[in-house]
This record gives structure tokens, C-alpha cells and sequence, in this order.
């Protein structure tokens, strides 16, 4: 049992608070249980938490046994790696990895807390790109669910979300590299349009970089308001900010490491499963997976992308367009 006070809340005017920073319970949902059941019961996430996604289908293709060594390359909320650290036990260890130092402690001490040692599970802040140097040798399970975590994405001071405004900062490492105004602030219309058009295959490109350089912009609102202000409207929105934060992220760059190196990750039958988010990241690893497989590194591989099922699709929309992809290294290669 959690003995711990809670902290006071924050004072705000008003009846509701109005600013992220005073939402005492986004920042300690444990204690908040009978909110969180009814956040969950409308479909929507919990502000602070992010709800785990395709975890039976995920674990379904990844089939850990008792006594396995797991990687999950993005350790979020440690949703799926709370499944899967029970799944390989007794004897069985994870290896934690997620770029962001702001969530990770957090996920660290909710796993602990749920009682996994620190030889059952270590935690590393890194990017996945450089797994193949991070391990000491190949592994029979790796994980990765690409993108942001719902607490990223919740919180405006990060720069991730539309509706609110915030500093348009949008990456998930903050003590590394260049936010997204620096970004903006180093390109000319044709390099904007040409990012919009290869992050996110917006169909406005051009229209859109020659607004959004028009006009100086540092926060997320404003980004928003130009965007609209050309014509764009909702999903335009989301494809601007997608594209500024792959570009921000170096998210592809990654990806492209991340799975040229991964056979060298996994044990003879080793197993891979990652959920991509959009086309750009899907069409990566069903490449990869499919010279693989052609070259005899994997003895198998999805053919067909797995989605999230209707009741998912309908108790968390958030899953909306997640897909999943396996594949399994052969036992000689
Ligand atoms: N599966 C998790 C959720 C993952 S959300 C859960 O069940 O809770 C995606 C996470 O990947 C985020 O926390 C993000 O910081 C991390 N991430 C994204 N790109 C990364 C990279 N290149 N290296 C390491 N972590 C990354």
C-alpha cells in the first residue's frame, strides 16, 4: 500500500483548474482510481496515463515464455511491459528503454512498485536506434510501439497538442537537439513543404509552408491558427504537427537504424512485433521485414497487418490507427 501523503492541490480560481500544471490529479492517477474507472468507461484516456495498445494481439505474436529476455524498445507507461514482465516470469527479464526523461523515472517507479527487481527489469534512457550497441547479446523478444504516450501528447508544456496552447516544442527527449520554432526557423518554403509533403503526405504542402513562414510562430495555437487561417482544417492540423515532430525527432532516422540493426538483436527464433502509427512508419517496417524474410534472416514474417478490434477501436479511439507487424528470425541465418 501507497503510505505516501498526497500532495496538496494546487490553489486555482475558478471551479475547475484551468492550466495542466494545476490538474493535481493528472499527475498522480494512482491515486485517483473511481475518476480513472469513469474516464475509461467513456472511452476516453485518463490525462496522466496512456492505455496500452493490441495487448493480446501483441502478445499473441511475441508468445513470451517463462525465463525469456524481452526488450521493449518504447517504454511509454510500461503498459505493455507490465504484461509482458508477468509473461516471462519466473526467471525472465526486461530491458526498459524509452528516450524521455520527464515520463520514464515515473514508468520506473510504477513498475517497481508493482514489484519487479532491478535484475527482472532494468530501465535505460536511450533511443532504440542504438539497441544492437545497448545489448550485450541477442534477445528473444523485442517490442516497439512507435510515436508519442498519451502523457506526452496531454501535457502542453511539451509541445505535442493542438487544443491547448503551449511552447511549440514538440520533442521527446527535451534535453536533446532543436525544438520544432527552431526547426521552422532553419528551413525555407520549398525544405517545409517537401518535410509536409514525405512526413505526412500533406496534400497542401506548399500552401501550407509558404503560410506557416509568413508569420513568426512559437507556440502550438499559433501554428494551429495559421494552419486554419490557409484553409487546413482539422486533419491538415494533425499532419503539420506530425511532420514537424518526425522531423523534430529524427523519428525515420531511427526507424531505418533501429531495423537494420535488429537482426542482430534477436536469438535464433527471436520475435519482433511493432505497432506503427502512420503510413511512413508502416511502409518502413514491411520493407525491412520483407527483404529479411527474402534473405533468409527471418523464417517469417506478418503478411497481413494485424488492427485493433472493433470493441478496442471503440473502448479507446486512440487505437484508431494502430497497426501491428511480426516477424520471427530464423534459427541458421
Ligand atoms: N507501449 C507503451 C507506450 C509507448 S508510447 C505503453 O504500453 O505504455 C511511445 C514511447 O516511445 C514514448 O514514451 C516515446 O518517448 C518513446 N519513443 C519514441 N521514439 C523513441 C526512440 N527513438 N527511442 C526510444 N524511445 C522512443
Amino acid at each position: 500500500m501507497n503510505t505516501e501523503k498526497p500532495r496538496r492541490r494546487q490553489r486555482y480560481h475558478g471551479k475547475n483548474p484551468r492550466h495542466f500544471s494545476e490538474k493535481y490529479k493528472e499527475h498522480a492517477p494512482e491515486r485517483y482510481a473511481e475518476d480513472v474507472a469513469r474516464v475509461l468507461e467513456r472511452g476516453r484516456t485518463p490525462a496522466g496515463t496512456h492505455r496500452p495498445i493490441m495487448v493480446r494481439e501483441v502478445m499473441e505474436v511475441l508468445a513470451p515464455q517463462p525465463g525469456e529476455v524481452a526488450v521493449d524498445c518504447t517504454l511509454g507507461y510500461g503498459g505493455h511491459a507490465a504484461v509482458m514482465l508477468q509473461a516471462i516470469q519466473p526467471g525472465g527479464r526486461l530491458i526498459g528503454i524509452d528516450v524521455d526523461p520527464i515520463e520514464l523515472p515515473k514508468t520506473e517507479a510504477r513498475l517497481r512498485a508493482l514489484g519487479f527487481s532491478p535484475y527482472t527489469f532494468t530501465v535505460h534512457r536511450t533511443n532504440y536506434a542504438g539497441l544492437a550497441r545497448l545489448l550485450p547479446e541477442p534477445v528473444d523478444i523485442v517490442l516497439a510501439d512507435l510515436g508519442v504516450s498519451s502523457m506526452q501528447m496531454d501535457n502542453p508544456a511539451r509541445g505535442f497538442t493542438y487544443k491547448v496552447d503551449g511552447p511549440l516544442d514538440l520533442r521527446m527527449n527535451p534535453q536533446r537537439g532543436q525544438p520544432a520554432t527552431a526547426l521552422l526557423a532553419s528551413l525555407n518554403e520549398s525544405a517545409l513543404a517537401t518535410l509536409l509533403l514525405e512526413h505526412a503526405d500533406e496534400p497542401a504542402a506548399d500552401r501550407m509552408a509558404r503560410a506557416i513562414l509568413r508569420v513568426p510562430i512559437s507556440t502550438t495555437t499559433q501554428l494551429t491558427a495559421v494552419i486554419r487561417g490557409s484553409g487546413g482544417d482539422d486533419d491538415s492540423v494533425r499532419r503539420v504537427f506530425q511532420a514537424l515532430r518526425i522531423a523534430v525527432n529524427n523519428e525515420f532516422g531511427a526507424l531505418d537504424e533501429f531495423l537494420r540493426n535488429l537482426p542482430l538483436c534477436l536469438k535464433a527464433g527471436g520475435r519482433v512485433a511493432i505497432l506503427t502509427f502512420h503510413s511512413g512508419e508502416d511502409r518502413r517496417v514491411k520493407k525491412w521485414f520483407r527483404s529479411g524474410e527474402r534473405d533468409g534472416t527471418y523464417s517469417e514474417i506478418a503478411h497481413e497487418v494485424v488492427r485493433p478490434s472493433a470493441e478496442e477501436l471503440r473502448a479507446n479511439p486512440r487505437s484508431r490507427s494502430a497497426k501491428l507487424r511480426w516477424a520471427r528470425a530464423a534459427n541458421s541465418r
